[in-house]
């Protein structure tokens, strides 16, 4: 086979296609520039697309915060205007959960958990933060791993590496929230202090859901810790732990 069969024919384009072409062109160029950006400045959407998911078409908003280094997203359905509460999940990443399908969390059952609950109410958003590790990021995440598989749990891990319990922050969700205009949300969460720190930031909490998910043996007595020492509800945990005898 000759080189020439692999390269491009050179016939000339049709008219149809050029006209495409140009405003393709154009909107290239728009796509570089924000979308909208808050009175502040510190917040800013940088781009919305729709994006075809196992779980249903999501509006995905790519955003940046000045205070949250990365790059971060949220998934909406629906319309997000009006007055109704909207559902939201503030979801902040787990690669070791939600890319290999670790068993020491229900990152990933959690976080499909609210896609599917948004896209069944018609209207809702889940925003997702790149804070990982409840905010030590993956290096640290991991160091704790290994001391949790010497016999830490969760919070003695942390502690032993010299790291806060968690470091999360929820400004930037509170922030594009009402740089979209909701200032009324019904939140999945089993974390009291995530309805705390939304309230505080001025987002009005309306109702706040339980995000019930099947675990594992592994993830129960991560979930256990989260109950004993950080005010978690975990309904299920008990039946797991009780169930199995996994959750020493
Ligand atoms: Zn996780």
């Amino acid at each position: 086979m000759s080189r020439r069969a692999l390269s491009v024919p050179a016939r000339s384009p049709s008219s149809e296609p050029a006209r495409a072409s140009e405003s393709l062109t154009a909107l290239a160029e728009r796509l570089q520039l924000p979308v909208a950006r808050s009175s502040d400045g510190r917040l800013t959407v940088e781009v919305v697309t729709p994006l075809p998911t196992d779980r249903g078409t999501f509006d995905v908003r790519l955003f940046r915060f000045a205070d949250l280094p990365g790059d971060h997203l949220a998934l909406s359905v629906g319309d997000l205007s009006g007055d109704a509460p909207l559902l939201v999940r503030i979801h902040s990443e787990c690669m070791t959960g939600e890319v290999l399908a670790s068993q020491r969390c229900e990152c990933a059952q959690q976080l499909a958990f609210a896609l599917r609950e948004i896209q069944a109410e018609g209207r809702g958003m889940v925003i997702y933060l790149r804070q990982e590790g409840r905010g030590i990021g993956l290096l640290n995440k991991l160091r704790a791993y290994s001391l949790q598989a010497q016999g830490a749990d969760t919070v003695d891990a942390n502690r032993l590496l010299g790291l806060p319990d968690d470091t999360r922050s929820y400004d930037a969700a509170a922030s594009l929230l009402k740089l979209l205009g909701v200032s009324q949300v019904r939140l999945m969460t089993n974390n009291p202090a995530k309805t705390q720190a939304l309230t505080d930031l001025g987002i009005t909490v309306t109702d706040r859901l339980g995000v019930l998910v099947a675990s594992n043996p592994l993830a129960a007595r991560y979930l256990k810790t989260k109950r004993d020492r950080m005010s978690h509800d975990v309904p299920a945990v008990l039946q797991l732990v009780g169930g199995t005898g996994s959750g020493r």
